[in-house]
């Protein structure tokens, strides 16, 4: 039992000036806001910081044309309210940013949640005061606050990433990162677009602006293995189904690998005979979302013969729907194995390089060598352009923690701890980093999903603590190393480190390669995570 309750800290004269607070929590995403529900609930006195100026997250920054979740939308939407269950209509099979943004501000607002939350708020700094136990944090407005739990609800995909090219500020043109999209509409009509990158986003931004600009020019380093997504309208009867078997919907969710409403064919892919294999991938290309990535056979993303046989399938769905042979095989990926980066799912992708104003340049082929005042100039030329996209993604998982200087015990820091990789246990804590929880999913999960696993074992051990008088816990440095090695090893049973990705961390440059997500089935995660707690948090210091 823990003698030093949370009342030991006494506030000092310098402290005084300082807000406190019992938890700070970091980030208005999904998570965060969900997390600041939960803590309101067990009556603490929380402060939750956000750099945006509104809640949302992902769904917040991420207002470029076209930005919608792959993710079912009844299986994105949180599961812990009935209420909020029977009162939301998702409009589409696969919602669109700016429903999803409405979405999280009516949880905001339902729950009361934004009397905690202070906006345009981005915390730099999080330093650990051993003698109180208190994270004190500063925010860049200069403020500071003090708590006794530190909650980082940051995101995996919210560290945005321009790649360093020369002469990126020289451009007199437009230039946005599809991860910070500006509010205001932008206007493409009779423009010359660039498109850095194409990726998950560039994917759906590229199919949504094409029609509209003057012209298009897509630079792409690494073609993917794009799906169709097949969205549609939710009809007033799917809706009402939605709503009578949401019980069942979560229940399935919750049982399936990766929190989505299918799970992988028990067969392996080459023992089924040809005629009947190609049978099912033609089946698994008809259905909607990452049934061709979640629903394809048991072995797909393990074994090596298996998903080849899948990718070669995918080439040639590609290839035939591009008129320009030439175009069509730099737009077919084969050097990685399909699904060992994220699968973009696409509405008509593929169609958008068959129009006169569309060009793809292959920078494998002619690399760019800067960005100039007029536009881009690669090996082989200088092209000229109105406005410049970055599509060039995230410094994904560790990005967000990394990027604010985090100070543990003996004045540690998280960026040194981590640079080899991601080092917690269970995804949740890292040792000398008391009290400080990691919010974020790393489990390959429909991130909802997940994520409310995440913020219901941190508010029960908080509870836990506050019952039994603890004012302190971190992982044992054992627990950790075996936890990282464990992570290591079902990493190297998987395909996906073949692949340059943000997955591995590989698209950033100077960043160790380490699979930054945790490959066993979500199902698994959450025993595991819900064992350590039963077992009064085995593998964690308590005192
Ligand atoms: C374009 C896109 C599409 C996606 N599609 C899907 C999908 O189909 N299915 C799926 O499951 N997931 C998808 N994701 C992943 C998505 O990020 C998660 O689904 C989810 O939104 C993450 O929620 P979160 O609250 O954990 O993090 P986020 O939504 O990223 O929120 C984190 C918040 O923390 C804030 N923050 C970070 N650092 C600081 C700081 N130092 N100080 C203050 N505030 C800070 C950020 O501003 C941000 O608002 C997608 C992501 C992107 C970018």
């Amino acid at each position: 039992m823990g003698s030093s309750a949370q009342h030991e800290h006494q506030p000092t004269a310098e402290t005084k000036s300082i807000k406190q607070f019992d938890a700070i929590i970091i980030g208005a995403g999904i998570t965060g806001l969900y997390q600041l529900h939960r803590l309101q609930q067990l009556g603490l006195s929380v402060r939750l910081y956000e750099d945006g100026d509104g809640v949302g997250g992902t769904w917040y920054w991420n207002r470029y044309p076209g930005c919608r979740f792959d993710s079912e939308s009844e299986t994105y939407g949180y599961s812990f309210s009935k209420e909020l269950l029977q009162e939301w209509d998702w409009k589409e099979h696969y919602s669109g940013q700016p429903e999803n943004e409405r979405y999280l501000n009516y949880v905001a607002d339902k729950f009361n949640l934004r009397g905690n939350i202070q906006l345009n708020s981005r915390v730099t700094s999080a330093v650990y005061d051993e003698k109180a136990s208190r994270w004190e944090v500063q925010i860049n407005n200069g403020e500071r606050a003090r708590a006794q739990f530190l909650i980082g609800a940051v995101g995996i995909l919210s560290a945005h990433f321009t790649p360093p090219f020369e002469g990126v500020d020289s451009f007199k043109g437009a230039s946005y990162h599809t991860g910070r999209w500006p509010k205001e509409p932008v206007k493409f009509e009779g423009k010359r677009v660039a498109v850095i990158g194409t990726g998950p986003t560039a994917v759906q931004l590229i199919t949504e602006i094409a029609k509209e600009c003057g012209h298009l020019t897509v630079f792409q380093r690494t073609p993917n293995y794009c799906a169709p997504l097949r969205n549609g309208q939710v009809a007033p009867e799917t809706q009402r189904r939605f709503k009578a078997t949401y019980d069942e919907i979560h229940k399935r969710i919750r049982e399936t690998p990766a929190g989505f409403m299918y799970d992988f064919d028990p067969r392996s892919a080459l023992e089924v005979p040809r005629e009947e294999r190609l049978a099912v991938y033609e089946k698994l290309w008809a259905q909607p979302g990452f049934s061709k990535w979640l629903g394809n056979f048991r072995d797909i993303m393990t074994d090596r013969e298996a998903n080849e046989d899948f990718a070669e399938f995918v080439r040639n769905k590609i290839r035939s729907r591009v008129k320009d042979p030439v175009v069509a095989e730099k737009l077919v990926p084969k050097d990685h194995p399909f699904g060992s980066k994220r699968i973009p799912l696409e509405s008509g992708y593929y169609e958008q390089f068959n129009r006169d104003n569309v060009l793809l340049v292959d920078v494998r082929e002619t690399p760019i060598e800067r960005i100039t005042p007029k536009g881009i100039k690669t090996s082989d030329k200088e092209y000229e352009f109105d406005i410049i996209i970055y599509a060039t993604g995230f410094d994904a998982v560790s990005g967000a923690l990394t990027r604010i200087d985090i100070r543990g015990e003996g004045g540690r820091t998280f960026k040194d701890t981590w640079a080899d990789g991601p080092r917690t246990y269970l995804g949740l804590q890292t040792a000398g980093f008391p009290n400080f929880f990691i919010a974020t999913n790393s489990a390959f999960c429909n991130y909802p999903v997940c994520a409310e696993t995440i913020v219901e074992w941190i508010s029960d051990c908080i509870q836990y603590m506050r019952e039994k008088g603890y004012a302190r816990i971190k992982p044992t440095r054992e627990a950790e190393e075996a936890w990282v090695a464990h992570a290591a090893e079902l990493a190297s049973q998987t395909l996906l480190s073949d692949a340059k990705s943000w997955f591995m961390g590989s698209n950033i440059p100077g960043k160790k390669r380490a699979l930054l997500l945790y490959a066993d089935s979500a199902p698994n995660y959450r025993a595991k995570c819900a064992e350590v707690a039963a077992k009064g948090y085995e593998g964690f210091v308590l005192e």
